[in-house]
């Protein structure tokens, strides 16, 4: 079976903006950097045979703070930058109840129904501690990059400061 490493985008691949002092996504192209080594973390990932998703909650589309286009726009150079096999988004808010925003797996369980992922196998990595709920629902291994948000009080089984550290230890294992 396969298996995957989910990541989170804001804050794992990219840095986040600041916006009213909270880091927020990046809208434009122009404020969208990959940290230092997320490329080599990748290639790392893909040489010993990972799926690469990218699950990311982008909530400011329906509060109406950038366009859908906008935030395509974002993604399309990201995966211009780096080779990942699916970019999954969940585009709603909080209040609208989805399956998919994270901290529910809906993202990671249909990305496993799709292409048959052993989540068992796989690894969830985000860098706050809804994306280690989200992992831990759907049965992943998790990683949290950075201290994380305390928005839940679920414990990652990794913690690394960057996704090439993460890496590094993830295809020792
Ligand atoms: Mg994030
Ligand atoms: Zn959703």
């Amino acid at each position: 079976m396969t298996r995957a490493i989910f990541l989170d985008r804001d804050g794992v691949l990219n840095r986040t903006i600041f916006r009213d002092g909270k880091p927020r996504a990046p809208y434009k192209l122009e404020d969208f950097f990959l940290f230092d080594g997320v490329s080599e973390a990748i290639e790392l990932f893909r040489t010993n045979h990972f799926t690469l998703i990218v699950v990311t909650n982008q909530p400011d589309v329906a509060r109406g703070w950038v366009s859908k286009e906008a935030v395509d726009a974002v993604n399309n150079r990201l995966r211009e930058l780096i080779h990942v096999d699916d970019v999954k988004i969940c585009f709603h808010d909080s209040k609208e109840n989805c399956l998919c925003r994270k901290p529910k797996p809906g993202m990671l369980l249909e990305a496993a129904s799709e292409r048959g992922i052993d989540l068992a196998a796989s690894f969830m990595i985000g860098d706050r501690h809804s994306d280690i709920e989200a992992g831990i629902s759907a049965g992943c291994k998790t990683v949290l990059i950075g201290e994380g948000d305390h928005s839940s009080n679920v414990i990652p089984d990794f913690q690394f400061s960057s996704l090439l550290e993460a890496a590094r230890v993830i295809i020792n294992n």
